[in-house]
């Protein structure tokens, strides 16, 4: 727990910023999808390309097909990964297109037939060097060639190109070098204070690496809004840009940058004006942050008195504070993947007590409801991989494979484990138990029973227990669940409607691929079908209903979530505020009649246009 250490907030963020003197760079433009808003100004630091290492080693004759092969292979994949980079452009705007796309065609062709590729094969062949030794001594040499030719006599724009193209041959042969050599995962351990993190791309398992109190701000060039790294950057309180193609190899060492994670445009090298520009915006931040902590103090309720449960999703430890400070009362989901991440073995029911009670203890009263272990989809957790409780991904489709409730029921010693460790924690407070990733009333069925079991065996043993078991409730995560929500509503105590992965699955579209973003819509009118689908099944059983995906954390939303009948929202808490506000403004009534406009429409366009007009236009 890093209770003594808590997520600076935004102004401080900036305070600490270490700004480089006067820019003589060239101020370059990128954009890319806004995941966590804030603006963060710092030094650039670059995690893309871990070390590879490298030596430069001969190989026997004998071996010369096989290092060729490995040669061609990394080709291959550099290829691959090149080409899922252009095809994401088509989602950026125009004038990022024009910049980027050139550079990536430039890439690509010098992978088919170059001086690097047909040199380094020789280099193989002749000389007998490994293949990442020809790769680099072959590309040293074209670059050393090329900028050899810059003379003071070349007007400056051809210099410049020189340049450029040394460095592209120098780019494309650390692409080869770091699939030849399967570059180790990267560690934050030497980010510097304040920096803003640039990566090609970053796996959930990484974000949980970072530390919000050290960190400015977040770009990659891949990933998607609502993916599990995106969901832990905003619940992390850190300014965030996905998918900003191009700014981690067009940014070097020594660069500044802004990071606006609200709208997704990242500055590199600002201008002294744009710098300018960007600390009044994060003033305005400040004070628009200031503005939503005097609302903490006061009842989610709406404003002809409806009380309304807001609460917090908790992913990692860190954000406790957050959560306390945010005006959310209890926590509506606590994902507990963070327990099972970075790690190698699995945590044992000791370990998991203590971390559950610290939590349930801070919360000081206030419910928290503990989802069990989510495993699948974009979820890897190296313990279990290691302990052989799942199979190693390789040509599976996890997202649709063993995830969730489904692994835990196949190894139940998970599940009792976990069951066994919740309902020590809730001798310290009010706690509720959620399954993830539920489809059947058999899975509900069975893991209700192994929870009874367990209580028993604790009971057995003279352990301290409520003598009301904590609740058991369920995700409605997907289509499956949705549409089964009555009969599932029979066997459980609550619903908990996962709207990210619902979205997902109900649109078939990979939450944390970029080459689909646009697609990914949870304002789809198929996936706010399910939403009150499964809510009005509730409703008529009087069972509890909230919605803890990221549609509860948008505010423009609340007043249709409320008039479909939801009276409980999780969100990150960095949201928890505005959505707050957005509830102390609304009528029951008004928004019974909003969300009726709303459910008739057919098209998410639509939806997307009446919800920015606001419930406010309604009278129109
Ligand atoms: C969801 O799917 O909406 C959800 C809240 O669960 P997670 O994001 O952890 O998959
Ligand atoms: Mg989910």
């Amino acid at each position: 727990m890093n209770k003594n250490n808590p997520p600076p907030p935004q102004h401080k963020r900036l305070a600490r910023t270490a700004l480089t003197a006067p820019n003589v760079r060239a101020e370059r433009l990128f954009s890319g999808i806004a995941v966590s808003a804030g603006i963060a100004i710092g030094p650039v630091f670059g995690t893309t390309e871990p070390d590879a290492v490298i030596t430069r080693h001969k190989i026997l004759a004998s071996d010369i097909s096989a290092e060729g092969a490995r040669l061609e292979a990394a080709i291959i994949q550099s290829r691959k990964q090149l080409g899922k980079l252009r095809a994401r452009l088509t989602v950026l705007p125009e004038e990022s297109q024009a910049e980027i796309a050139p550079l990536i065609d430039a890439y690509t062709q010098m992978l088919r037939s170059s001086r690097l590729v047909r040199g380094a094969r020789r280099r193989i062949e002749e000389t007998l060097l490994s293949a990442e030794s020809a790769v680099i001594t072959e590309s040293e040499t074209i670059a050393n060639a090329v900028l050899a030719q810059v003379g003071p006599d070349l007007p400056a724009e051809d210099r410049a190109g020189l340049r450029r193209r040394a460095d592209e041959v120098t780019e494309i042969a650390r692409r080869l070098v770091r699939n030849l050599t399967r570059a180790p995962f990267r560690s934050f351990a030497d980010l510097p204070e304040g920096a803003i993190l640039v990566a090609e791309s970053l796996r959930p398992a990484d974000a949980a690496l970072l530390d919000p109190a050290r960190l400015a701000g977040v770009v990659t060039e891949e990933g998607g809004a609502d993916g599990h790294t995106a969901v832990m950057l905003r619940a992390l309180g850190v300014p965030a840009v996905l998918g900003a193609v191009g700014l981690a190899h067009a940014m070097k060492p020594g660069d500044t940058a802004v990071v606006d994670g609200g709208t997704g445009r990242v500055v590199l090298n600002p201008s002294p004006t744009a710098l300018a520009e960007a600390k009044r915006a994060v003033a305005a931040f400040a004070r628009e942050r200031q503005r939503y902590a005097r609302l903490r103090r006061l009842p989610a309720q709406t404003a002809d008195g409806e009380a309304i449960e807001l609460q917090a999703n908790l992913e990692l430890p860190v954000e406790l504070p957050l959560i306390v400070q945010s005006g959310a009362i209890g926590i509506g989901l606590l994902r507990t993947e963070f327990l099972f991440m970075n790690r190698e073995t699995i945590p044992d029911e000791a370990v998991q007590t203590e971390t559950y009670r610290a939590i349930v203890e801070t919360m000081h009263g206030d419910p928290v409801t503990i989802r069990v272990l989510d495993w699948g989809g974009e979820k890897e957790i190296e313990a279990l991989t290691i302990a052989g409780v799942v199979p190693e991904l390789v040509d599976t489709n996890p997202a649709l494979g063993l995830r969730g409730i489904r692994l835990l029921l196949r190894r139940s010693e998970l599940l009792e484990t976990q069951f066994a460790a919740i309902l020590h924690a809730s001798a310290f407070g009010p706690v509720r138990v959620l399954l993830p990733m539920v489809t059947t009333v058999a899975e509900v069925r069975s893991a209700r029973e192994i929870y009874e079991r367990v209580a028993r065996r604790l009971r057995r043993r003279g352990d301290r227990l409520p003598e009301k078991l904590p609740p058991l409730g369920i995700m409605i995560e997907t289509p499956g669940a949705a549409l089964s929500a009555d009969a599932l509503a029979l066997e459980t105590d609550f619903f908990a409607i996962g709207t990210n992965d619902l979205t997902s699955y109900t649109l078939a579209v990979d939450r944390s691929e970029t080459d689909v973003a646009e697609l990914y819509d949870p304002v789809h009118p198929a996936v706010l079908r399910l939403v009150q689908f499964a809510t009005e099944a509730a409703l008529r059983l009087r069972m509890p209903v909230s919605i803890c995906g990221e549609l509860a954390a948008e505010p423009r939303l609340t007043p249709l979530l409320l008039g479909l009948g939801v009276r409980s929202l999780s969100m990150n808490a960095s949201a928890v505020p505005k959505v707050k506000q957005a509830i102390r403004s609304a009528k029951i009534d008004d928004c019974i009649r909003f969300a009726r406009r709303i459910m008739e429409q057919g098209q998410a366009e639509r939806i997307r246009e009446l919800l920015l007009d606001g419930i406010d236009s309604e009278d129109r």
